[in-house]
């Protein structure tokens, strides 16, 4: 059953109610006590009273009879009548006390003498000649004994009266003492039952209460582990546990929102990286430093796959010691890593030492212990893993997982954008249709090597060159076999030239080629074996050119010797072609 804080209150209001009951109860019985002495006090006295005037008229008894016998006044007998009225008033008045037996013994005693007395007394005060009279002596000598026996009789009860006096201070003093003791006593069960409330409120409401508002405070310091133990079945645990559950789902909110603040982290991150370069190995370089920051993360890794083999290979890696990493190698579909890239599904592995799907090697290091591997991509395609490790075991979970997936969608759009560049870049400077480079880089290239040559006084030719008729075959085979045959001139570029030449389409059907450390004569050399190398290439449909053969015609020129900048070394190479076509085509003429 609850106990609610209302059903305390009215717990405590009637535990208050008890003790003041009995501090009442106590009061009341004190006072009842001496109520009750009071009225024995009081009957005590009014016998006191009775008892001392019925002596009184006992002791005045005998007066009128002796003043009689001297005096012979009859007057006297009016006296006695009125003492003996006293005494039956006062014996009427006795008799309220009929209930207690020995005071109404020596009453009937003393009421039956007196009667006795009276009798005896109207004898004598009705003989004519009392002086002198042997009768009247006689009979006044028995009344004297009479008299003096009613007077001992009534002072049993002063003896009885007394006893009761000395009963009742007795009584008193014990009654005293007792209500003393109970006051004592009330007074002490008071004091302890408050001490008890006190320290009932105390432990139920008051600290309780304490705790709330102290955990609010260590709350609002930012301690979110904070709990309230408090088990006071009432509406403060309700409380307390509202205030826990609250704490709780506040620390779940901080973790999410830490969680996405690192992930915005490292996005800003590799935003970072990628302002910087759009190089791949040093963008890589960029994450796996990055990626770890915010998370307390040891180490990180990135893996990408290499199509061609259909393996895995580390392409960059921070705080591992590295040795031979460069040269490890992972089959896709085979191990942790590379059951990830074939999958796509990510791992989390909580602990390397329990998990029997990661082999040895896997773990890089003797003190990873928790490894999250989670793949990228773009559209679709594993593009490579970003692994994350943790020496401690069992500190990752699948919420950690999920933040990496996140972090990994990065990797692969900066991986992604990286390439796009690198494409665009190529695109800016490449002939579509060739692969060759373009006219406008191609100049470039030249004004560089020329300005190059020039300071440190190194050979440089270019070889210009443009197909001959080759009007007549696209007229004759059409537009696209013309296409067809420019690609097939470039490939055969290519392939004779050497690493530092650079070979460009220059126009429509003419190409360049700048020969860097090249003088005019191993140009010349060069432009020959090109010349050479297409008029002995069967070309489709060469049949119908003139003379049956697909030729070329080239102008060759040099630095120094034919030119002193650019713009003139192009020129003479190109009216070296020119003298070329006009003096018969299909030959090499230097400037
Ligand atoms: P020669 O150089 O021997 O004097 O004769 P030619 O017929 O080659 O000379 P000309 O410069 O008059 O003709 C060049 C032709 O090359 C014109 C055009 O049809 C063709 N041509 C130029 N660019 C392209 C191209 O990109 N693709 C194709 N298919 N043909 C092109
Ligand atoms: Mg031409
Ligand atoms: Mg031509």
């Amino acid at each position: 059953m609850k106990i609610t804080i209302n059903r305390k209150i009215t717990g405590l209001f009637s535990v208050g109610i008890i003790i003041f009951a009995i501090f009442a109860g106590s009061t009341f019985f004190v006072i009842k006590t001496h109520q009750e002495a009071l009225h024995r006090s009081n009957i005590i006295s009014k016998k006191v009273e009775l008892t001392g005037y019925l002596q009184l008229q006992v002791d005045r008894l005998l007066l009128p009879v002796n003043r009689y016998l001297i005096t012979r006044d009859i007057k006297e007998r009016d006296n006695f009548d009125s003492i003996i009225n006293e005494m039956s008033n006062i014996f009427a008045e006795l008799k309220i006390f009929s209930g207690d037996k020995r005071w109404q013994g020596v009453a009937e005693k003393v009421e039956k003498d007196a009667i006795n007395f009276g009798e005896k007394a109207v004898d004598i005060l009705y003989i004519d000649k009392p002086v002198g009279n042997k009768d009247a002596q006689k009979l006044t000598a028995g009344l004297t004994i009479l008299s003096e026996m009613l007077v001992r009789e009534a002072e049993e009860f002063h003896t009885i009266a007394g006893g009761e006096m000395k009963k009742m201070e007795e009584d008193a003093e014990r009654n005293t003492r007792r209500s003393s003791i109970y006051t004592v006593i009330g007074l002490g069960a008071s004091v302890f039952s408050a001490l008890l409330l006190y320290y009932y409120l105390r432990r139920s409401v008051t600290a309780p209460l304490h705790q709330l508002y102290e955990g609010a405070g260590i709350i609002a310091k930012g301690n979110l582990q904070h709990r309230l133990i408090i088990n006071t079945g009432d509406e403060l645990e309700e409380l307390a546990s509202a205030f826990n559950n609250m704490s709780s789902s506040l620390g779940e909110a901080r973790k999410e929102l830490d969680r996405r603040i690192f992930e915005l982290f490292t996005l800003y991150n590799i935003s970072k990286v990628l302002s910087t370069t759009f190089e791949t190995e040093a963008l890589l370089k960029g994450i796996v430093d990055n990626v770890g920051k915010g998370l307390e993360i040891d180490r990180v890794m990135i893996m990408l796959i290499d199509d061609q083999k259909g393996e895995l290979y580390i392409a960059s890696y921070t705080d591992f010691i590295g040795e031979g990493m460069e040269k490890m190698r992972f089959k896709i579909g085979e191990g942790a890593y590379g059951f990830t890239a074939a999958t796509g599904e990510p791992r989390l592995i909580r602990e390397v030492d329990k998990d029997a799907s990661i082999a040895p090697e896997e773990r890089f290091d003797e003190d990873v212990n928790s490894i999250i591997i989670v793949p990228f991509g773009v559209k679709g395609k594993v593009l490579g893993l970003l692994n994350v490790f943790k020496n401690r075991p069992q500190v990752f979970d699948l919420k950690d997982m999920e933040l990496m997936t996140a972090v990994a969608e990065h990797v692969a759009l900066a991986l992604e954008n990286a390439r796009l560049y690198k494409e665009t870049k190529l695109m800016a400077i490449t002939d579509g249709l060739t692969g060759l480079y373009n006219h406008r880089f191609f100049i470039q290239k030249v004004e560089e090597e020329v300005k190059r040559a020039l300071r440190y006084n190194h050979p440089l030719s270019l070889i210009m060159m443009d197909i001959d008729y080759f009007k007549r075959y696209n007229d004759t085979h059409g537009h696209q076999m013309g296409d067809a045959l420019l690609r097939i001139m470039a490939g055969l570029l290519k392939t004779n030239l050497r690493n530092t030449d650079m070979a460009a389409r220059y126009g429509g059907e003419e190409f360049a080629v700048l020969l860097t450390e090249t003088d005019k004569q191993g140009a010349v050399v060069m432009a020959e074996r090109i010349r050479k190398t297409v008029e002995e290439y069967i070309f489709p449909h060469e049949e119908s050119q003139p003379g049956g053969d697909l030729t070329i015609s080239l102008g060759v020129a040099s630095l120094n010797v034919d030119a002193k900048d650019a713009d003139g070394f192009v020129k003479r190479a190109d009216d070296a072609l020119y003298r070329a076509k006009e003096t018969g085509r299909n030959r090499v003429v230097a400037a």
